[in-house]
């Protein structure tokens, strides 16, 4: 099976600070990867690393079959492939939700009026938000947001998407909707890296789950065994403090 996602030996550092240690992993096309561990472990920068918003020291990252880390890259080309969604939703507050989620379609893929207005109102309808299309941004709850940014990303016709604690800033009430979004997404068989403190998605939809403690993997494995039987302490230690 073809590995969307591989990174092997990954370090990354800040200066004097090493985030990330030498990280080894894979995503398989089709897969929903979930990676947990505490706040400053370096799941962000991890992501980051991938998106290429961030040079890593050492070591490889590939997707798609594409070596990001080599100097040669097309940068946007390689970053086109993917979508991304962090914990802030980062619409632009003076357009509508449907050119929101058009704009990207017609700068970066020149796609024309007419197919991006389509592709944007079925993405719009896909993630429950498509009676939204004329509101702006800050007229729409938190959840109804972060569904928009997801319609948006899925527009680009991604090979994988990043979710960077897509749920963390929502109220509780609001997670669910989002959450119901991203499990259809793996229905659908979308690739997805999801960096995420839902233990419940995580246990349900990921075919694996990567557990980072201080800029290492410490146990990888499915969600049956890291996180309903963890060999390690440190994920014992964490499980107990967010379950
Ligand atoms: P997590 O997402 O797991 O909470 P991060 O990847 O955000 O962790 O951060 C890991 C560590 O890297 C933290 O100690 C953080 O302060 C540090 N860090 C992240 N980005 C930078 C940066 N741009 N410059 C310096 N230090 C950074
Ligand atoms: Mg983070």
């Amino acid at each position: 099976m073809a590995h969307v996602v591989e990174i092997k030996d990954l370090h990354k550092s800040f200066g004097e600070l090493e985030v990330l240690k030498g990280i080894d992993f894979t995503v398989d096309q089709g897969h929903v990867v979930c990676i947990i561990g505490p706040s400053g472990s370096g799941k962000s920068t991890l992501l980051r690393c991938v998106n290429l918003l961030e040079q890593p020291s050492k070591g490889t990252v590939r997707v798609g079959g594409v070596e990001l880390t080599d100097p040669d890259v097309d940068i946007d080309a390689a970053r086109r492939r993917l979508g991304m969604v962090f914990q802030s939703f980062n619409l632009f507050p003076h357009m509508t939700v449907l050119q929101n989620v058009m704009i990207a379609q017609r700068r970066v893929l020149k796609r024309g009026k007419g197919d991006a207005e389509r592709i944007a109102r079925e993405n719009l309808e896909k993630v429950g938000v498509a009676d939204k299309c004329d509101a702006f941004p800050p007229q729409l709850s938190g959840g109804q947001q972060q569904r928009v940014a997801i319609a948006r990303a899925l527009a680009m016709d991604p090979d994988l998407m990043l979710f960077d604690e897509p749920t963390s800033a929502l109220d509780p009430e609001l997670v669910g909707d989002v959450l119901s979004v991203m499990r259809k997404l793996a229905r659908d068989g979308m690739t997805m890296l999801v960096v995420t403190h839902e233990m419940s998605f995580a246990r349900e939809v990921a075919d694996r789950v990567v557990f980072m403690d201080g800029g290492v993997v410490v146990e990888e494995g499915p969600p049956a065994q890291v996180i309903g039987a963890p060999r390690h302490e440190r994920t014992r230690t964490f499980l107990k403090r967010v379950l």
